[in-house]
């Protein structure tokens, strides 16, 4: 199993549903907290993405504004890259 670190802003982001989901393990939830504490702009993404992560399961599909929805999906296609 290869590990991954997560350093670099693409790297966050292509973690950073697992992040939130609490999938991430102990060393890469650490390396993605200090990347956020360092980062704006990665802490803005999780912020974001943790709203509309909330949103998007209160809500059914259908009420999630489309740019939202392609939004997510752009983020979610990030993580296609990991070998999981
Ligand atoms: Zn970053």
């Amino acid at each position: 199993m290869m590990r991954q670190t997560i350093t670099t802003c693409h790297e966050l982001r292509a973690h950073l549903s697992l992040w939130l989901d609490g999938e991430l393990d102990a060393t890469r939830c650490a390396q993605a907290q200090r990347h956020l504490a360092g980062c704006p702009a990665c802490r803005n993404l999780a912020d974001t993405l943790r709203q509309m992560l909330a949103l998007y399961r209160a809500a059914p599909r259908a009420v999630v504004p489309a740019a939202v929805h392609a939004r997510l999906a752009q983020i979610f296609e990030l993580k296609g890259n990991g070998d999981g």
